[in-house]
């Protein structure tokens, strides 16, 4: 699950309770009449999904960061037990993996040299701005006073700067009046572009409390989903020195040579992993269920294994996609088509869940449920017992899928469910936080299943061995239920404020 962090803007959000509960009392369960379902729910064993989980959430699969190699063996691992199980490719083009683009930053690959001396990034240097990827090798520098050029005054005239560095003062000459932005580092890094330079240094004031502060974002290495509708950096190099390392060189710039290299642009890719099986009578509509099997990779060096995050939830989907593959080898396969998606960039920004339901492989609008299961093998600090889970979301798009859910836990399961996530005043606002999100913005009923936040969340300590594999197996079950049901009845989930 994702750290709260960047969610903001949901304050406003509307209550959208049910205007339909007045039918709710004639939801039944259709599909659970016979035992039929029993079957494939008891393939859900404690011994598959701790063989699973302890592969995933071993050292070796690295944290499974999204894009990096951890992640890409974690895809090839699930597509390997897909194909065990006997689901069909999911993706399109025969593909158990739907890629997509991410961009990567490394955003420490900058490199200078000056008369044949290397400065170093943060204690010679720093940069800003969003610069692109280039090679300047052995180029002439130029001082142009504080890079400013006006109608009444200019720090260009008389200066060729073309194909050159420029060197400038930070801010502005205290005699005159100019426009306020020039204080800004943007208009003058744009003039000196304008004017043909390669790239511009300033000379930094308090250049070791900007390095400092700059040097948080330039040594974390960041990543974004790939944005074709995004503007390319089209920045020159934007160059800060100190007051002292310049005076080491202004006094021979003109027979100084320098040479700016920067290769910060990573392009990666990271990948879905979809499974799926063909439902008979009414295919076209599809249940879908997800966990995420993306993780944070390293944190300071140590692997964040991320058993419970998603770990727990992606074994469970294998799992789930175990039983009904099952079935329908066995001739009692779903009435409705059932997608098996391990998602990836959760950890990110929900990004392989946005992903998916903005390049659907199976119709959105026919698309009638996203189970999705993240953090299910641990117990919070709310609670001193095992049997309790959060459910969160239920009862927001389709009031028949909560009461569906709680029949089946009431026959099958019997944990105290638990709501307290669920109520859109919670500071947590958890329902905007892991893949079903996606979904429901689409207007497609979801359950979020989730056992709560503990100590090792989002740490290297988050380990198999704390793992309740007994509460994993339950909810699996549960799930299993409640996707059987949605899968095989009549009618298709029916959605709040409407018949
Ligand atoms: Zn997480």
């Amino acid at each position: 699950m994702k750290y709260l962090a960047t969610l903001l803007l949901f304050s406003s959000f509307s209550c959208t309770l049910t205007k339909n509960n007045n039918k709710v009392n004639d939801v039944k369960l259709e599909a659970l009449t016979d035992s039929v379902a029993d079957i494939y729910a008891s393939s859900i064993l404690k011994k598959d999904l701790y063989k699973d989980l302890s592969v995933l959430a071993s050292d070796e699969y690295e944290g499974r960061e999204t894009a990096r190699s951890g992640q890409k063996k974690a895809a090839k691992y699930i597509v390997e037990r897909f194909k065990e199980i006997g689901l069909e490719p999911g993706a399109k083009n025969g593909s158990f993996l739907q890629t997509f683009a991410v961009d990567a930053k490394n955003a420490a690959n900058v490199f200078i040299t000056l008369n044949g001396q290397k400065w170093n990034l943060l204690k010679h240097f720093y940069y800003r701005g969003n610069i692109k990827d280039t090679s300047l090798l052995d180029k002439q520098l130029v001082f142009a006073g504080f890079g400013i050029e006006e109608e009444a005054y200019s720090d260009y005239s008389n200066l060729n700067v073309e194909n050159k560095i420029v060197v400038v003062n930070e801010g502005v000459p205290s005699s005159i009046n100019l426009e306020k932005n020039w204080v800004g580092w943007r208009k003058k890094v744009e003039l000196a572009k304008e004017k043909g330079a390669l790239g511009i240094i300033t000379i930094k004031n308090n250049f070791t409390e900007e390095a400092q502060r700059i040097g948080v974002f330039i040594q974390n290495p960041n990543m974004q989903m790939h944005d074709p509708g995004k503007r390319k950096a089209d920045l020159i190099p934007n160059i800060y020195i100190s007051d002292s390392a310049a005076k080491t060189f202004l006094s021979k710039i003109s027979e100084s040579k320098i040479s700016i290299e920067i290769d910060i642009q990573e392009e990666l890719t990271s990948d879905n992993v979809l499974g799926y099986i063909e439902g008979n009578d009414l295919k076209d509509e599809v249940v879908v269920i997800t966990a995420h099997y993306d993780h944070l990779g390293y944190d300071n060096g140590e692997v964040c294994n991320g058993a419970d995050d998603d770990g727990s939830g992606t074994v469970s989907v294998i799992e789930l996609a175990e039983a009904f593959q099952k079935a329908k080898n066995d001739g009692s396969g779903p009435r409705r088509s059932v997608l098996f998606m391990a998602v990836s960039g959760e950890e990110k920004g929900l990004w392989g869940s946005k992903y998916y339901t903005d390049n659907p492989v199976y119709s959105i609008e026919k698309t009638v449920v996203d189970l999705n299961i993240d953090m299910i093998g641990r117990r919070d600090d709310e609670h001193d017992y095992d049997n309790y889970i959060y459910l969160i979301g239920a009862d927001r798009i389709s009031m028949d899928l909560h009461v569906i859910s709680e029949k089946i836990n009431e026959k099958y399961i019997n944990y105290d469910i638990d709501y307290t996530y669920n109520q859109r005043t919670d500071p947590n606002q958890f329902y905007y936080r892991s893949d079903h999100y996606n979904f429901a913005k689409n207007g497609i009923p979801v359950i979020f299943y989730f056992s709560g936040v503990h100590k090792d969340y989002h740490k290297p300590t988050d380990d198999v061995d704390k793992i309740n594999f007994n509460k994993v197996q339950r909810t699996t079950k549960m799930v299993f239920y409640t996707a059987w049901e949605i899968a095989n009845r009549d009618q298709r989930l029916r959605m709040n404020g409407t018949d």
